[in-house]
């Protein structure tokens, strides 16, 4: 039977680094948050924001534009933001309404106030390993696999999903400490592959949004499985993985939710601290 691998815990360990952090800046870090239209998500997002924030000693500065603002306003709000020598961090809230492309948007943000590390220019050093600024969401799956404790030399790691925010940029962070990176996507599963090379998998990742898209019983005896799906079913929550019959058989896993998502605000946090020292 697994043991849990929850984000709670360890997202407090590193707030406490952060706070540690904060205070030896000698300056207060300032995040900028722009939000753009009314959202309920990106609302829900804000407020959890703002309040770790106010715990870490950082100010969070909410900036909401109009739902009908255009692109080129938005830039020239960026710009401003980029020579605003008190704001250390920009961060762009989503959804963004439709006409505003927010991998053009992200370009304009400043590489060192880019928290969200989206940025072509921290994606880059993140290929040469030496990135400051890393996605969050894939800074979380990262922290919660090394609180495992497992050497990650020679690992055979499946991550399934190949987006921008998750899959691809993690499998960069695993092959800096020399796993064995297998990305899987939707050309796997359409090619039936997706199976055998789950089944391989010391540890899993899965960030799909697809509810039960990994059957329990794939999951290799012994496997470290982090889910990263957010998946709504009939009011439930639930990630990717079929959680039971893979609790069975993993070494770890972690629950949906309460595992990749309490971390991924403080892994921005970390990004905002990294950011004030790069401006510094
Ligand atoms: P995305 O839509 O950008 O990418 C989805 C990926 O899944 C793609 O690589 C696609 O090829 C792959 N895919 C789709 N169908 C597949 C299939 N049948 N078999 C194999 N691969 C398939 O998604 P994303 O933005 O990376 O998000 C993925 C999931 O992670 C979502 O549920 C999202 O809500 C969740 N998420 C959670 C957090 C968090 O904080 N916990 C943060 C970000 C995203």
């Amino acid at each position: 039977m697994a043991r849990l691998l929850e984000g709670k815990p360890i997202a407090e360990k590193i707030k406490e680094e952060i706070k540690i952090a904060v205070s030896s800046l000698g300056v207060k870090p300032v995040l900028a948050s722009i939000q753009i239209g009314e959202n309920a998500g990106a609302a829900a997002y804000v407020k959890s924001q703002a309040k770790v924030a106010e715990s870490l000693g950082i100010e969070y500065q909410l900036h909401k534009l109009g739902e009908e603002t255009a692109e080129a306003h938005l830039i020239d709000f960026i710009q401003k933001l980029n020579l605003n020598r008190s704001v250390h961090g920009i961060i762009i809230q989503m959804p963004l309404p439709q006409g505003i492309d927010y991998k053009k948007i992200s370009r304009y943000i400043d590489p060192k106030k880019d928290v969200e590390g989206m940025h072509p220019a921290n994606i880059g050093k993140l290929i040469f390993g030496n990135a400051k600024l890393v996605p969050c969401t894939a800074a979380s799956a990262m922290e919660l696999i090394k609180s495992t404790g497992v050497d990650l030399y020679g690992k055979e790691v499946v991550i399934v999903g190949h987006s921008e925010i998750v899959g691809k940029p993690l499998s960069l962070l695993l092959l800096e400490k020399f796993a064995t990176v297998t990305v899987c996507h939707i050309g796997t599963s359409k090619a039936g592959k997706l199976e055998e090379h789950v089944k391989k998998a010391e540890i899993l990742v899965v960030a799909v949004g697809k509810a039960g898209l990994i059957k329990g019983d794939l999951v290799k005896d012994g496997a470290i499985v982090i889910d990263v799906g957010i998946n709504r079913v009939a009011d439930k929550i639930v990630g990717d993985v079929e959680f039971e019959p893979a609790e069975k058989r993993a070494s770890w896993i972690t629950p949906v939710p309460g595992g990749v998502g309490p971390l991924t605000v403080t892994m921005l946090m970390r990004n905002l601290v990294e950011a004030v020292k790069e401006q510094q």
